[in-house]
């Protein structure tokens, strides 16, 4: 029941009527027994720095941030924790004396969706589709976990360029190797970790995929598409279909929610209460 005591967090974007993490945050809060209620806030873009400031004023616990304004909003914290000013995104705000601290818990949320599922980073040989913002931080992860080399394709050579020379630089070793998209007949003959971190193949264009050449997918042991909607993608399919496993990002988004909500509340969510939510966001998003 809402009370004198009730917390306030919520998510700022725009647009932010088809998040799911509602039902992330209210599930957490009835299963742990806190009395926190977690609401959506449509942000316009000029008024993004009052919204921030106005929410501090309101006692607001913590906030996540959405679409467009992960980088945007990082000029009006008090602070920004070591990793999401490398990524150059937050996406949680926790509530601190002198304003909001931001973090980047999309990159620890996929890092822990990948771990529950058996997946590990270290020493693997991967591919990363695509070069835009969940995919740098994705390149960061790799980094971050020692991985081993990582092909960074991408239909844009330049952007690849970029994200490589700033994560090489801030691990001090060649982790990323950028390539055209294109020249993915040029990978070394063997099986590889890939995440598809690209837009395409995104609902309602279900039947896209970012490469449709069979030879591609024997070289995918494993293949991680961030996108969860469809809940199968065309990407996983053909992993599938040629040999290797496939996972969506329906637990990343979980994770990201889970990370944000021990932030806010200095808690840990265990795995059964993490799965407990995971069922909700199936039913509630229609996965089912
Ligand atoms: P973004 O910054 O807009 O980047 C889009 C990427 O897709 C770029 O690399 C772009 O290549 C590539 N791309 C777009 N259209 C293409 C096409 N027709 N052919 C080849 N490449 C194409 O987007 P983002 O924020 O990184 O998000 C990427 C995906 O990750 C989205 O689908 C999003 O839903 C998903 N995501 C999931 C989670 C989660 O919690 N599961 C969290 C964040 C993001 P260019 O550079 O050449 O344009």
């Amino acid at each position: 029941m809402i009370d004198g005591k009730t917390r306030l967090c919520g998510l700022i974007g725009n647009p932010v009527e088809h998040t799911m993490s509602p039902v992330i945050h209210n599930t957490l809060a009835e299963k742990c027994g806190h009395n926190l209620v977690y609401v959506p806030f449509l942000v316009e873009e000029e008024r993004l720095g009052e919204a921030v400031k106005g929410a501090w004023a309101l006692n607001v616990l913590g906030m996540n941030v959405t679409v467009p304004y992960k980088s945007a909003v990082m000029e009006s914290l008090a602070e920004v924790d070591e990793l999401a000013a490398h990524i150059g995104a937050v996406n949680t705000l926790v509530r601190t004396q002198g304003g909001y601290k931001g973090y980047n818990t999309d990159m620890t949320g996929l890092y822990r969706a990948m771990r529950s599922e058996g997946i590990r980073i270290e020493d693997e040989e991967m591919i990363l589709l695509g070069a835009g913002g969940a995919a740098r931080a994705v390149a960061y992860l790799c980094g971050a976990q020692k991985a081993g080399k990582v092909f960074m394709l991408n239909r844009t050579l330049d952007k690849a360029q970029q994200v490589a020379k700033e994560v090489n630089a801030a691990f001090g070793r060649e982790v990323i190797v950028p390539m055209l998209l294109r020249d993915y007949r040029e990978l070394p003959d063997r099986k590889f970790l890939v995440i598809q971190g690209t837009s395409v193949g995104l609902a309602p264009k279900e039947d896209d995929v970012v490469i449709e050449d069979a030879a591609f997918y024997r070289k995918v042991h494993t293949g991680y598409d961030l996108i969860y909607k469809p809940f199968t993608t065309r990407f996983m399919k053909l992993v599938r279909e040629a040999g290797g496993e496939a996972y969506n990002g329906l637990k990343m988004l979980l994770y990201q929610g889970v990370i944000a909500y021990e932030l806010w509340n200095h808690v840990e969510i265990t795995e059964e209460e993490a799965s407990f939510v995971y069922e909700k966001m199936r039913q509630n998003g229609r996965f089912v």
